[in-house]
């Protein structure tokens, strides 16, 4: 089957007066239709310059970018962005208003999705009066609202505190899931990654290239990202991968 997101050799670097800084060396992989990929790396080692990219905010230097088919893609950000001055519901419809594409379908589309989340008796509170847990799944179905068939998320949940990323990070894992849709999530968080992706890649130190690569899988269901800690899969992966990682950071 065609990948959704094919990348090839890729490489980029930052030009200023400075001179320049290489932040990605040569990074290939693939992406298949539905799956759940996590990228985890050291600070500074061009994770969100490879997202960038992928969106089409960075144009890469040398290799190249394919897409199976024509891409719609979402991208979530750490911080939430949604704005205050608006209601909830007026910003989850934020992105099909810029696209003027305000169907009757679409509306119900993300009624039904603040139903599904839990958000839908909060659709006309202002931001400020939500939990950061709720924020952030709002701005998810702000970017799920465009129907996106690939969602680009860079540490969307790293503005949390330790108790409310649990639970967001595990509604968020499963609402990917049941929308089957196919996301890339950039993480610092191992047993994030660990619990949430179907693979996760390694990235080496800036300039960065893949390490390594590793399949997840549960023989438990997925939806309590609780139960995946106490198994014993979770603590091999979790520790395979703090291995690659720790090679790189400075002791
Ligand atoms: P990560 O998301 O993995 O923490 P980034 O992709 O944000 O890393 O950045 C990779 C490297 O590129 C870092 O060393 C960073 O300092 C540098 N960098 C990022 N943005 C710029 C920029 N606009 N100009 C120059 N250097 C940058
Ligand atoms: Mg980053």
């Amino acid at each position: 089957m065609q990948p959704v997101l094919s990348v090839k050799n890729l490489y980029y670097s930052y030009h200023n007066l400075k001179g320049e800084t290489p932040a990605i060396a040569d990074i290939s992989f693939d992406v298949a239709e539905g799956e759940f990929l996590a990228i985890v790396g050291p600070s500074g080692c061009g994770k969100s310059t490879l997202l960038s990219i992928i969106a089409g905010l960075l144009k890469p230097e040398g290799g190249s970018l394919s897409f199976g088919w024509p891409t719609t893609i979402g991208y979530m950000l750490q911080h939430d962005h949604l704005f205050e001055w608006r209601t909830i519901y007026q910003n989850v419809i934020l992105g099909l208003e810029l696209n003027k594409s305000m169907t009757k379908e679409n509306i119900d589309y993300v009624l039904q999705l603040l139903k599904d989340y839990g958000l839908y008796s909060f659709k006309d509170q202002k931001p400020s009066q939500l939990s950061g847990g709720m924020r952030q799944r709002a701005a998810l179905i702000r970017t799920l609202a465009i129907k996106p068939s690939l969602l680009l998320l860079d540490e969307p949940f790293s503005a949390l505190d330790f108790q409310t990323r649990l639970t967001v990070s595990a509604d968020i894992g499963n609402i990917i899931r049941q929308t089957e849709k196919t996301a890339i999530l950039i993480t610092h968080d191992l047993s994030e990654a660990v619990t949430l992706a179907d693979r996760v890649l390694v990235l080496s130190k800036r300039p960065s290239t893949v390490k390594a690569e590793l399949n997840i899988h549960y023989d438990i269901d997925r939806a309590s990202p609780l139960s995946i800690r106490n198994t014993a899969e979770y603590q091999e992966y979790f520790n395979k991968l703090w291995k690659e990682l720790s090679d790189d950071v400075p002791k």
